[in-house]
């Protein structure tokens, strides 16, 4: 039986999570051999890897700027990472992501010490149960600093919800298409930066600003996640 979408009268959501919890989170770096970085990211079923290559020089020499690296980004959903086999070629709503993800990563790289190159990241996802594109994002900026970039800060992404009029964190699949709104961000918390900002639906002026703050908590403790899987990458390397 399908679990009832909304808040329970324990305050639960319909997974037992609190509104202000994610989902179980993990994160690997390394995972590809042949990308110069790379990365896999879970929120839950959620499961999306990101590969870095570059900085290289691209097949089309007309495709360079003299004074910095262009940052390429691809996302896309794999036939098999949905329930109904999804088409392969590029929707539409897969070049908006494309666009929305390079956009949230592209400030914090350090494009200029890397002229006359193009830096790739593939953003696939493997199993799509909501928050694909913050799973992507806090993937591929994981995979960008596992390829040792040089970046700023590091990027982490989460949406808010409202569900049955309570706002709720990192919304899956279920509660996305029956929830009143979906509010992706994503953030640097070194930089002070947001680089991401979508609202779908409504909310009110209070609801939005309190959604920013959980989202905003929620990304410090992804990005310092980010940082200790880094960190024992590098532990690894050095022994
Ligand atoms: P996000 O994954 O960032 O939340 P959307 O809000 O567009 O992006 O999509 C919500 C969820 O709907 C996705 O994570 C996925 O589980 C599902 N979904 C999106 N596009 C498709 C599709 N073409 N086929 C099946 N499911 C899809």
């Amino acid at each position: 039986m399908k679990a009832k979408v909304g808040i329970d009268e324990r305050g639960l959501r319909h997974d037992g999570r609190r509104p202000d919890e994610m989902r179980p989170v993990s994160m690997r770096v390394g995972v590809l051999a042949n990308a110069s970085g790379s990365a896999m990211v879970e929120f839950g079923k959620t499961k999306v890897l990101a590969a870095v290559y570059g900085p290289r020089e691209p097949t089309q020499r007309f495709m360079v700027l003299p004074e910095k690296a262009i940052l390429r980004v691809r996302y896309h959903m794999a036939p098999f990472s949905t329930a109904e086999r999804k088409n392969p070629a590029p929707s539409r709503r897969e070049v908006e992501l494309s666009k929305v993800i390079r956009e949230a990563l592209e400030d914090v790289i350090i494009t200029s010490e890397y002229p006359r190159t193009v830096i790739d990241v593939f953003v696939e996802v493997l199993q799509a149960d909501g928050g694909t594109r913050a799973a992507g994002i806090t993937a591929a900026s994981l995979a960008l600093a596992d390829a040792g970039l040089p970046m700023k800060a590091l990027v982490g992404s989460v949406a808010v919800g409202k569900i049955s009029g309570t706002l709720v964190l990192d919304v899956d699949e279920t509660e996305d298409s029956a929830g009143e709104a979906d509010m992706p961000v994503a953030a640097a918390p070194d930089l002070g930066l947001i680089t991401l900002f979508q609202l779908n639906g409504v909310l009110t002026e209070e609801e939005v600003n309190r959604g920013l703050s959980m989202a905003l908590k929620a990304i410090e403790q992804l990005v310092a996640m980010q940082k200790s899987v880094l960190r024992q990458s590098y532990e690894v390397v050095e022994e």
